[in-house]
């Protein structure tokens, strides 16, 4: 095999190149490595569930071995099976005939579409790699933020880690991670202080802040700015519309920004050029609106 093949010329490339996605100058068939990355998908989405239901009760994600939340039998393998267990078993427990979330197939099923998704937006090349990490990290901050309102710190620090880490050899380089590492973390936060002084009341969480550093680092500058926007317009439709509806309901007391905030991310990571272009074209419409230009 040519060594050249494995380190193609636009490795260092925008997101948005697709190159070997299509098809040119492939090092694995796009069907192989889509029916790869969707069976991948859904056993490392089937590993995300355990994350996301232990994460939050401080116990560990590697053992015990999978058990029924309700009866605590161990799982045996043929009930471990992603989204079939779930399916042939009509969603309830073997034995106990406990409710399985639907959550489960469906966070699966998510990992698998998101994981095929990023191989067709950047190839087979090192930033897939490193975009399928932040995938898996966005899903369990989404769901674990829209269930019990906590950012875990155990996937935000080591995420803005590899973020910034990753930047060094990647895109979007480690001075744009660097900027936007500090912009998610550091402006929301300044922003909230003050906020809080002057009404006297939080409006963030240290959690949010410490998500939006890591996907400043991650996607770097001026994609952060995009996705802090993007996630405000979320929070205030939804998350307002939500406490409109049911004043007691869950999002009585907090709406669950992270949840936004990952999907704003994915977002502004797979659609970076559309995102980009329709901003500016919302700045210029408004400059002109309001007669500066
Ligand atoms: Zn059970």
């Amino acid at each position: 095999m040519e060594t050249r093949r494995l380190f193609p010329p636009d490795l260092f490339a925008p997101p948005r190149l697709r190159g070997d996605a299509e098809g040119k100058g492939a090092v694995v068939p796009p069907s192989a490595a889509i029916v790869t990355l969707a069976a991948a998908g859904l056993i490392i989405g089937s590993f995300l569930n355990v994350c996301i239901y232990r994460l939050p009760r401080r116990e560990s994600v590697v053992w015990p071995a999978s058990r029924c939340t309700s009866c605590d039998r161990p799982l045996a393998w043929f009930e471990n099976i992603p989204v079939a267990s779930w399916a042939v078993l009509g969603g309830r427990c073997r034995t106990c005939k406990a409710r399985i979330s639907v959550v489960y197939p469906i966070v699966e099923v998510t990992t698998a579409v998101l994981w095929v998704g990023a191989y067709l937006a950047w190839g087979w090349t090192p930033l897939l790699a490193l975009r399928l990490v932040f995938i898996c990290a966005l899903v369990v901050l989404f769901a674990i933020d829209l269930e019990h309102q906590i950012l875990p710190n155990i996937i935000t620090i080591p995420g803005t880690v590899i973020g910034l880490a990753a930047s060094l050899a990647l895109p979007p380089g480690w001075t744009s991670s660097a900027i936007g590492l500090a912009a998610g973390g550091l402006f929301p936060f300044a922003v909230a202080e003050a906020y809080a002084r002057v009404r006297g009341r939080v409006g963030m969480g240290m959690g949010d802040f410490k998500m939006l550093a890591m996907v400043g680092a991650f996607l770097g500058w001026p994609l952060i700015w995009m996705t802090i926007i993007i996630a405000c317009v979320l929070g205030v439709v939804i998350g307002g519309g939500g406490l409109l509806i049911s004043r007691r309901g869950v999002w009585a007391t907090k709406i669950p920004f992270g949840t936004f905030i990952a999907v704003a991310a994915l977002i502004c990571a797979f659609w970076e050029g559309a995102v980009i272009e329709g901003y500016q074209r919302a700045i210029a419409a408004y400059l002109t609106w309001a007669g500066f230009v």
